[in-house]
């Protein structure tokens, strides 16, 4: 892992990735799977069970600086302010909520969309 940092003002155009939050290891940061009621992790070997992993932040970003877009990942808990909760906690209200937040795309309003893309 690359341990330097920079800072960077930059505007912020889109977020690469809609899924910003990931099931984390908790020794060495890495995605853990989750397979039935146990979580493993592929990289350092650790276990546990899964209603106990803990979730991390991980933002793909493009950003504008000066006349520059870079693409950028931010991870972990530099992000806690920024969302007001940790990932954990962020986590557990969209598991809690899951059936609210879904937004179902029905085809005729993806029509509508494409149609107005193309005037
Ligand atoms: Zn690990």
């Amino acid at each position: 892992m690359n341990r330097r940092r920079k800072f960077l003002l930059a505007s912020v155009l889109a977020l690469q990735n809609s899924s910003f939050i990931y099931p984390s290891c908790q020794k060495c940061f890495s995605r853990i799977l989750l397979v039935s009621k146990r979580s493993n992790c592929p990289k350092c070997g650790s276990t546990g069970e899964a209603e106990n992993a803990s979730y991390r932040y991980k933002l793909a970003l493009k950003v504008a600086e000066s006349n520059k877009l870079f693409g950028i990942t931010v991870f972990g808990s530099c992000l806690d302010a920024f969302f007001g909760l940790t990932a954990t906690g962020l986590h557990r209200i969209l598991k809690a909520n899951i059936d609210k937040v879904q937004v179902p795309v029905t085809s005729s309003s993806a029509q509508t969309t494409r149609e107005k893309l193309k005037r």
